[in-house]
């Protein structure tokens, strides 16, 4: 089991279950969301997202049609992201957790959009855009 929780504290949650492959997106929306070179996510079923505590201090941006970005009111921090078109999923911000995560990085995701100042670690792939299907 995992927890986390935002930057202030006001937001704490668990997840039961398992996180999915880490992702690394480069692209420009990530980056100026989380006002650093990428946003590190990994998906995670809805059902196993617990919130303990919060819920009110939550609000989304949706920041494409239909993909919506989850913050802390309080302290700013993005939690977790979701779309419309896949309500079963989130998209876990590894950044917000307060135990430990195994493994690395599974993919470079929008890596054309990469902060110049920014030199990828690792040999994980890495695509220009989304992960070709
Ligand atoms: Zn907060
Ligand atoms: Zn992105």
């Amino acid at each position: 089991m995992h927890a986390g929780s935002c930057l202030c504290g006001a937001v704490r949650y668990e997840v039961h279950g398992e996180l999915g492959p880490i992702t690394v997106c480069h692209c420009s929306k990530c980056r100026k969301a989380n006002g650093s070179a990428f946003s590190a996510v990994a998906p995670i079923a809805r059902a196993d997202l617990n919130l303990l505590g919060g819920k009110d201090a939550l609000a989304e941006f949706e920041s494409s049609p239909g993909m919506h970005r989850v913050f802390c009111t309080g302290c700013g921090a993005q939690l977790y992201s979701r779309r419309d078109a896949m309500p079963d999923l989130l998209r876990l911000r590894l950044g917000t957790l307060d135990t430990p995560v195994e493994g690395e990085p599974s993919q470079h995701i929008f890596t054309s959009y990469k902060a110049a100042w920014y030199a990828i670690p690792g040999d994980a792939p890495q695509y220009p855009e989304h992960i070709p299907t």
